[in-house]
């Protein structure tokens, strides 16, 4: 029988990656997404499919979250408010989206029985804990209400796995990029925002002196870990949380440069673009570097792109989509 998933925010950057995996392997693919940060283009290539729907909704309202839900075999929960600085801008709504709606979808998806429950949960869980790698067990105080709705995001999980009987699996996803992340908007993600501003030849501006550093990961290695988290048998691997990155870290100020390099490819007047600095922005977190130990060991999670390979096929992706429309 073909396997039914609901991918909640999947006309946004990961969640449309994730419905076109899935429909490529041949699952029958819902996409619930009230289109707040995602975009209609995402989903072009896959609205005629005869194994893709689209409901059109909002994760704050109950009703749609249950219709969602029905018959779901799985669901890949993305849908959120992402950026730290929209939630200290706006907590409530971010508030009210990551949790309301969160919760919302953890009670549909235990009414209608689903096999398991994976979502997207952050690497900004970490909050003001120093230690290097970060593994799962040793997280800090958050540093924003974005990352304590991605937190209470994992209490509630933990308490629907054991209070419910429910499969829940959390991704701690560190820092994503590649194909389809949105560069444009105030709150866009700082590989695209840059590309986009290396394109037209205005200078990026980093916060800080460029040596915070990030576990940059790819999108393939994004969709890898939850088509593992989805399937994994193991009894042992299920009601927890997976960092979600590739092991490494990387300074803001070597990711602009590579940048930089890679796009020079293509035009070679990008390689004069200066890249300018600016204050410390409230909420950062100042190194990020995860431990795959765990996800490794678990659900044998192997990443496909360390950081440069991964960025090479998201300026290629760039290059190509932005200079065509
Ligand atoms: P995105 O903004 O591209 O995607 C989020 C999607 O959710 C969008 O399509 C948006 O329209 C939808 N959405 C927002 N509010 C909604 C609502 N009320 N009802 C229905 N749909 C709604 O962001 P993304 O980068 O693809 O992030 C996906 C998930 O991963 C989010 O939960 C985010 O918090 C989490 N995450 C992302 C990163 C990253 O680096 N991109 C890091 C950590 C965690």
């Amino acid at each position: 029988m073909q396997k039914k998933i609901l991918i909640t925010g999947g006309a946004g950057f990961i969640g449309s990656n994730l419905c076109d995996h899935f429909i490529g392997k041949g699952y029958k693919v819902t996409c619930l997404d009230n289109f707040a940060t995602g975009h209609r283009h995402n989903l072009s290539q896959l609205m005629e499919h005869p194994n893709f729907t689209l409901i059109e909704g909002d994760i704050r309202d109950a009703e749609t979250c249950h219709r969602a839900c029905e018959r779901q075999d799985y669901v890949l929960h993305q849908a959120a408010l992402g950026s730290v600085p929209r939630s200290i801008n706006d907590p409530v709504t971010s508030n009210d989206v990551n949790v309301g709606g969160f919760l919302n979808m953890l009670v549909a998806a235990r009414d209608a029985k689903v096999k398991r429950f994976v979502y997207a949960a952050s690497s900004s869980t970490y909050g003001d804990s120093k230690s290097l790698p970060k593994v799962e067990d040793v997280i800090g105080k958050p540093l924003s209400p974005y990352a304590i709705t991605k937190y209470v995001n994992e209490l509630y999980a933990d308490i629907f796995s054991k209070t419910y009987g429910m499969e829940c699996i959390g991704l701690r996803y560190f820092n994503v990029f590649g194909r389809r992340q949105d560069p444009n908007g105030a709150y866009a993600a700082v590989i695209p925002k840059f590309v986009i501003q290396l394109m037209k030849y205005e200078s990026p501006t980093i916060n800080g002196d460029g040596d915070y550093s990030r576990d940059f990961t790819y999108i393939d290695n994004v969709i890898q870990m939850n088509e593992r988290a989805m399937l994994t048998e193991d009894s042992k691997a299920v009601n927890t949380v997976y960092n979600t990155a590739v092991g490494d870290r990387t300074t803001i100020k070597d990711m602009a440069n590579l940048l930089k390099e890679y796009l020079s490819i293509f035009d070679s007047k990008i390689a004069e673009v200066e890249i300018q600095h600016g204050p410390v922005r409230v909420g950062d977190v100042p190194h990020s570097k995860a431990s795959i130990e765990k996800a490794t060991e678990l659900l044998s999670y192997q990443p496909s792109h360390d950081f440069a390979a991964g960025l090479k096929e998201a300026v290629r992706w760039y290059w190509k989509n932005l200079t065509e429309k």
